[in-house]
């Protein structure tokens, strides 16, 4: 217990990551002060003092500016003037619009927050009802929560690309998607950025993790060294000090793990996530050969039935967490460590939160549950996640971890079947190739040491 206590202590001191002395309205944010202790060690990457610092200086903008004050109102008066007026102009912000699920949602609320940090923007979410209760107010005495009156709502959902104005309005959408076209992407341009500055208002509508391309702008380059001197713990700091499960998802998420979980010596976590409408039938042999490959489970003793080699234990020597929208994966691996006694004499349970059989990411309660899994992937000792997912993307980073990777399957089994990352960050796919000075292509995984092309797919590039 008292070590247990030590760690909370330390870790509330570094960091108001995780501290619970601020009153966060009616929500209590329980998971602000328990989700310490459901990580079995704290998390060996430190924030630099230059981002708490920064986060700091955030929270107090935030408040200053956020729904409902004075410079709020003041702000939403000139954006529905349509004209920049420089004597209102006390805050700026920069309004995130949805598209897709859960984890390319939350890691493009990372990237979005992440520009509002570097232009001293303050970030406002436009929640519908399908995202409501899932996190904590993520910063003190305010609401990151767009206004339900905020003027332009009703344009959220239709706009795409090519809203471009050659005057400088009082407020701008800009389209960060995967559909996004040569325009759209200028915005990574250190020209566009000089302009962005002035427009008060920016609507971003984004799925994708594009703040790798942040760190290719040259006039944030200064202020992101200072930030993150390790560039790889990008999204595992910002995520963690962003995404709180709310009270509801928190006693789920804790139900869950003291019931089947919290036993086990080791909790392997398995991502299962098939993008083709018929899965491929190597699907289970390539987690199989992976998780024995990489000495993560042992195999079973077929020639035996279980119960026959080892005493019987009470125990749990390990959990295997599956999360997938199917049931076969758990189905297939709860019958073969059912049947037959492991080689190591491991006693292996297998368990699976839910199996939602298809994705339906405008639907409250399902994305809750998608919340509920992605966390209890990020509270396992071991990860293996899909290639190209976000959803997976989000617990590795969250957990603090290179995961092992199942690779793609096209129509033949990937050899070998998995790999472990090249680092924890996400994927940003579908990124920018313009040489902005030179207006040509170029190559954007080979500009810098520290922006890689991406294990899981070759039009991505990752931080490392
Ligand atoms: P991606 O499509 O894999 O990049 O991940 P997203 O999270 O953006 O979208 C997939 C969505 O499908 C999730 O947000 C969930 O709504 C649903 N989904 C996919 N896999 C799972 C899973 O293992 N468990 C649950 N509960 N939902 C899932």
């Amino acid at each position: 217990v008292f070590s247990v206590v030590l760690v909370f202590i330390y870790q509330n001191s570094i960091t108001r990551f995780i501290s619970s002395d601020i009153d966060m309205g009616e929500e209590s944010c329980i998971s602000r002060k328990e989700s310490v202790l459901y990580r079995k060690s704290s998390s060996p990457y430190k924030p630099s003092s230059y981002l708490l610092s920064k986060l700091s200086t955030y929270e107090k903008l935030h408040e200053q500016c956020g729904p409902h004050t004075d410079s709020y109102k003041r702000s939403i008066k000139q954006l529905k003037s349509g004209r920049i007026d420089d004597n209102s102009t006390d805050c700026r912000y920069v309004v995130w619009v949805a598209e897709f699920g859960l984890g390319n949602r939350m890691i493009s609320i990372t990237s979005v927050f992440l520009y509002a940090l570097l232009t001293d923007r303050v970030l406002l979410i436009n929640q519908e009802h399908d995202m409501s209760n899932l996190f904590c107010e993520p910063f003190p005495n305010t609401s990151w929560i767009l206004p339900h009156d905020f003027p332009f709502k009703s344009k959220f959902k239709k706009f795409k690309q090519k809203n471009h104005d050659d005057k400088l309005p009082s407020s701008l959408f800009l389209y960060l998607a995967h559909e996004y076209d040569h325009d759209d992407k200028l915005f990574f341009c250190d020209q566009d950025q000089a302009l962005l500055t002035k427009v008060p208002w920016l609507i971003i509508k984004s799925s994708m993790y594009f703040l790798p391309s942040l760190f290719l702008i040259s006039s944030f380059e200064q202020e992101l060294s200072k930030l993150f001197p390790d560039k790889e713990t990008v999204f595992h700091h910002l995520g963690r000090y962003l995404f709180l499960p709310s009270d509801r998802v928190w006693r789920l998420i804790t139900h869950y793990y003291d019931d089947y979980l919290a036993k086990a010596e080791k909790i392997i976590g398995i991502q299962v996530r098939i993008f083709q409408d018929k899965p491929s039938p190597y699907v289970m042999d390539q987690i199989l050969s992976c998780t024995q490959k990489e000495k993560l489970l042992p195999e079973v003793d077929t020639e035996k039935p279980i119960g026959s080699s080892s005493p019987s234990k009470n125990q749990t020597d390990k959990a295997v967490l599956i999360t997938s929208l199917s049931p076969d994966y758990y189905k297939k691996m709860m019958k073969m460590y059912g049947q037959h006694p492991t080689k190591t004499g491991e006693v292996v349970g297998v368990y699976q939160p839910s199996h939602e059989g298809k994705q339906r990411s405008n639907n409250n309660s399902h994305n809750i549950q998608a919340w509920v899994e992605i966390y209890l992937l990020s509270l396992c000792d071991e990860l293996v996640t899909s290639a190209q997912s976000t959803f997976g993307y989000v617990a590795q980073g969250l957990r603090g971890m290179r995961p092992l990777i199942l690779y793609k399957i096209d129509d033949t089994k990937p050899d070998p079947p998995c790999g472990r990352g090249i680092s924890m960050e996400p994927c940003y796919h579908a990124h920018p190739i313009y040489n902005c000075k030179a207006k040509t292509t170029v190559d954007t995984a080979t500009l810098v040491p520290y922006v890689r092309q991406c294990e899981d797919i070759s039009w991505g590039i990752k931080l490392f």
